[in-house]
């Protein structure tokens, strides 16, 4: 059986050691009081809660699925999920970052995020229930009218209600400008909304009194296209004025999908038959409003695979130390043993390593994200609340694809771990393959995620917000550029940062000529750029790390094992990962004709 131990310790040195939030929080009145002992109390009851609360649920969820009944359309989750959810709600956990006006604690986005990476670990099926709520919750919060907000934001905080976003439809899922259902205005002022939705998560269950449904739809005189697109919230049981709830809405399950991964979450077909909702934003500006839940959704999928490659290293790390198999080349390690452990080979050690490093730099890139929508949204300076929102949007493709690429790698390496009993379901490792590989498509598929980053926020600014983040990393280059321990990290972080601009300038130019070169470059150019972001936190936790155990030699005191671990881990990270930036680029440079002068090969 898997084991999980919440990995606080390295949250609290991303927070407090790299990233020093509580130092940011005090220039965001609002946050100005949150300080190390309480993110680290919290932290601690979060970790419990993922650990001994859904963590055991998360094999048997797996094994038992979801069921439908076809005659009252209800969805039963696995055993113990709508317990576990009772005692989510009851722990506030819903309300953590939730504003306080609708009865939220209004904490840091930070905490939430370190409560999500736990919960992801823990069991990534479970998690998405109240995961996807908080979009929801978001949504509302931005667009919602006051009525709205009054109705379902309370609701959400406190997780009485969860939340879905309904976009998928059978013909169209990456381009949304096909969608079909259809609103029609009634007298009243609500919305009659026709049609099928699918592969929507979390879409019916009996976890949560009502779910509020977000639904793309389009108004009888719509544009055609994504113009013509506006967004509605449909509630599974109608709400009264006062906020009671009613009749039976007419938004239902028609079936659930069988599916590789993620089996104890609801992805249900959706039927709309008529259902009554309400308008949220403006008329046929659906798409903005539902952007906020996307981009909120974007950073959790990155978050689920962080969560997932950290389980999958703890695991993949006891084992093999504890299985023995052939000696070490370099001579017997255990004496009293007929073989060594399987640690002791240099491959093993990379996939070990390889997890280690993905899953510790993808922990320092999620939290500096969180802090900056903490900063987006709170911070009283304009100019930074404007840099830290154009920033996160520049890292929001980076963390849902880099991380759950990353997660790939990773959860496949962990259960390479396990030879053959990797592949075997009672050891767990090839659930966390299967339930990452869902990461990689929801959300926009990882190429949208890359024409999003290389196209829009990077191209389409013409690379003004990429400089804006280089200056960042120019300054920890300026800072340490002449420190000589720092050389074997600054100097292949400030040599990639060099090359980015030239090689972003060239594909921005074979774009302009041909925009097929910019689809041909830009998965490359993602993961590119996702190195250099990590590059620039392994070089920043290097830096932490050393000025650590200099600070313990300079008091005659031992060196702490974390410091050390974490520059081996640098290291590792920048000799054996880092590179593949070299090839990354050849082939983005290798351009689109080798693509699509190809017809015959594809015939
Ligand atoms: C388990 C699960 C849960 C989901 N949860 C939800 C949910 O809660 N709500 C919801 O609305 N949807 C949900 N989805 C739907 C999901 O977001 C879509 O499946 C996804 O966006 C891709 O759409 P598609 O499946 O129609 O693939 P398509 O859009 O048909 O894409 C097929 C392939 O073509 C590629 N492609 C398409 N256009 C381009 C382009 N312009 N350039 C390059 N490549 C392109 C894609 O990258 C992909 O590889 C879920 C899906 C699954 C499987």
């Amino acid at each position: 059986m898997p084991q999980y131990s919440p990995p606080l310790r390295d949250m609290q040195f991303v927070m407090h050691e790299v990233l020093k939030v509580t130092d940011e929080f005090k220039a965001i009145p609002k946050h100005a009081d949150v300080d190390v002992d309480t993110i680290n109390a919290v932290l601690e009851e979060a970790g419990k809660f993922a650990a001994e609360v859904t963590f055991p649920l998360n094999i048997s969820g797996d094994e038992e699925g979801c069921k439908l009944d076809k005659t009252t359309h209800e969805v039963t989750p696995p055993k113990g999920f709508k317990e576990a959810y009772a005692q989510y709600v009851e722990g506030g956990w819903a309300a953590l970052s939730c504003d306080p006006e609708y009865g939220g604690q209004g904490l840091p986005f930070v905490l939430n995020q370190c409560l999500y990476e736990m919960l992801n670990s823990a069991n990534q099926a479970w998690t998405m229930y109240p995961g996807l709520s908080h979009g929801a919750y978001e949504a509302l919060h931005a667009h919602g009218t006051d009525e709205q907000k009054k109705l379902y934001l309370p609701k959400l905080t406190s997780g009485e209600w969860t939340g879905t976003m309904c976009l998928t439809e059978p013909h169209c899922g990456t381009d949304l400008g096909l969608l079909r259902t259809k609103a029609e205005p009634q007298p009243d002022g609500t919305y009659r909304l026709t049609g099928n939705k699918i592969f929507i998560s979390a879409g019916e269950h009996d976890m949560a009194a009502n779910i509020v449904h977000l639904v793309l739809a389009r108004l009888p005189d719509a544009p055609q296209g994504s113009k013509g697109i506006s967004l509605f919230a449909v509630p599974k049981f109608n709400v009264g004025k006062d906020g009671a709830i009613g009749s039976r809405n007419g938004i239902y399950c028609g079936g659930l999908e069988h599916k590789m991964g993620i089996h104890g979450n609801a992805t249900a077909q959706m039927v709309l038959d008529d259902a009554v909702g309400t308008m949220v934003g403006a008329p046929n500006k659906g798409l903005a409003a539902m952007f906020v839940m996307m981009n909120a959704a974007r950073l959790g999928v990155g978050n689920q695979s962080l969560g997932l490659t950290e389980v999958a290293y703890q695991n993949a790390l006891a084992y093999a130390k504890d299985r023995i198999q052939m000696r070490s080349l370099s001579g017997v390690k255990a004496k009293d043993k007929p073989a060594d452990p399987i640690i002791v080979h240099p491959d093993v050690r990379k996939m070990l390593l390889t997890a280690k490093a993905y899953a510790e730099g993808g922990r320092a890139l999620a939290i500096y994200c969180t802090l900056l929508l903490d900063k987006e949204l709170h911070h009283p300076d304009e100019k930074v609340r404007k840099d830290s929102g154009e920033i996160v949007a520049l890292l929001t493709p980076i963390v849902k694809a880099f991380l759950t690429d990353n997660g790939h790698i990773s959860t496949n390496a962990c259960m390479q771990v396990f030879g053959g009993h990797g592949f075997i379901k009672e050891w767990g490792m090839e659930q966390f393959v299967r339930d990452n590989r869902i990461n990689m498509i929801y959300e926009g598929t990882n190429t949208i995620q890359s024409l999003d980053l290389l196209g829009r926020k990077v191209l389409g600014n013409n690379g003004a917000t990429l400089k804006k983040f280089g200056k960042v990393i120019g300054a920890l280059i300026a800072e340490e550029g002449v420190n000589e321990k720092m050389a074997e990290f600054i100097n292949p972080l400030a040599y990639l940062a060099d090359q980015m601009t030239k090689f972003t300038t060239e594909l921005g130019f074979k774009g302009f000529q041909n925009p097929d070169e910019v689809g041909a470059a830009a998965v490359d150019y993602l993961r590119v750029a996702g190195h250099l972001v990590f590059g620039y936190f392994w070089a920043l936790m290097a830096q932490t790390a050393l000025r650590e155990i200099a600070a313990a030699e300079s008091q005659g005191k031992p060196t702490d094992k974390f410091y050390t671990g974490k520059l081996q881990t640098a290291r590792f990270y920048f000799a054996k990962l880092f590179p593949e930036t070299a090839t990354l680029m050849r082939t983005a440079r290798a351009g689109s004709k080798s693509l699509m002068e190809t017809d015959d090969a594809l015939a």
